[in-house]
């Protein structure tokens, strides 16, 4: 099964395409890392960058918490999906 990458965080295990396979079909799922709700926070750029930098301030939590790896680092996931913050 292929596995999707959140292009607001970077978690790299979404079992759906977030915006569909044609990217224009917003899944409506919610990222279990950083909450976004695809197709709402994330369907303009601006609104994308701004979302992830507040999601970082307020200390990067998970929103489903059960699924954390123990050793999970935001620089690392960030990276690994070619992220830049700044
Ligand atoms: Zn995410």
């Amino acid at each position: 099964m292929k596995n999707y990458t959140c292009h607001v965080c970077g978690y790299p295990d979404l079992d759906e395409a977030p915006w569909g396979d044609d990217e224009k079909s917003p899944s409506y799922n919610i990222c279990p890392c950083c909450g976004v709700e695809f197709g709402y926070e994330d369907s303009q750029d601006i609104a994308l960058i701004a979302y992830r930098n507040n999601w970082i301030k307020k200390g990067a939590k998970w929103f489903t918490p059960s699924l954390k790896p123990d050793n999970w680092n935001l620089e690392e996931q960030l990276r690994r999906s070619n992220i830049k913050t700044n």
